[in-house]
């Protein structure tokens, strides 16, 4: 039998342990967490104000460093590249998504999305644009794409925000309270597109102050103090697949 090698990376955390230095001395804000995130797994992260979340996220894409511990990703120890090196590791492999969508104020939405492109090099240049405009037409935003995000609905602009961590067709998207800024309905056409992605094989984190929405996704992380509280699994993709066959059959 082949035997083919594992192209999506697992997200391990081994002992993370994070504290920053204050005025009033050391704070622990992650405590030995350990995890790990087999991908295709869609995972919410719920848990009080100043847990922790937002830290365990900037571990995960390397936009902070633990103090202790590590965090290795498809064999990749992330905090041991060079600051230009993990800057490309991550344009490759992780797409971030914010709860203000910090979309360039500057640049227009088709340019936003052309950006991580143009930073990493993974498509040739003549194929950006095209590239990007199906990621806009994907995100049901192309209509938009030559115009400023200031011109777009927050809506809209959480969209592009989500075609351009798609730009490089990184395996792993995560995002900090992405449905925070959005009204219920508008939160929920943004989560349907994170399922979407989730059915197409990619891992997704999502930090979320909703519940509803965290007992949609098929594992839900609850921190507390910096330490994992719970960490449950739902069955329900595999009970609606049964239920499926059931109809089928
Ligand atoms: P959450 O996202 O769950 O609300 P955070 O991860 O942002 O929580 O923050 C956890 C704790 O760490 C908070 O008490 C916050 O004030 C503290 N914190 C976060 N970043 C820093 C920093 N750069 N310096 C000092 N304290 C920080
Ligand atoms: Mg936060």
């Amino acid at each position: 039998m082949e035997i083919r090698p594992t192209t999506e990376p697992q997200i391990e955390l081994r002992d993370v342990f994070k504290s920053y230095e204050t005025g009033a001395g050391e704070i622990a804000v992650l405590r030995d967490v350990s995890l790990q995130v087999p991908p295709g797994d869609f995972v919410s992260i719920v848990g009080p104000s100043g847990s922790g979340k937002s830290t365990m996220l900037n571990m995960i894409t390397g936009i902070d460093h633990p103090t202790r511990g590590a965090v290795v990703i498809g064999g990749q120890t992330v905090h041991e590249l060079s600051e230009n090196r993990l800057a490309r590791w991550r344009g490759k492999n992780v797409g971030i998504i914010f709860q203000f969508f910090q979309l360039l104020p500057t640049l227009t939405i088709l340019e936003n999305v052309m950006l991580p492109m143009d930073f990493c090099d993974v498509y040739k240049r003549r194929e950006r644009k095209d590239r990007a405009m199906g990621l806009l037409e994907q995100v049901g935003i192309a209509d938009q794409a030559h115009k400023l995000p200031s011109a777009l609905s927050g809506g809209q602009q959480q969209r592009a925000a989500i075609a351009r961590a798609l730009a490089n067709d990184p395996p792993i998207i995560v995002g900090d309270e992405p449905t925070g800024n959005l009204d219920t309905k508008t939160a929920d056409a943004v989560f349907a597109m994170f399922q979407d992605l989730v059915a197409q094989g990619k891992t997704v984190i999502i930090v979320t102050h909703d519940t509803a929405l965290s007992e949609r996704t098929g594992r839900a992380i609850h921190i507390q103090d910096g330490k994992v509280d719970s960490d449950q699994r739902r069955e329900r993709n595999i009970s609606a697949l049964d239920a499926h066959f059931r109809e089928v059959v």
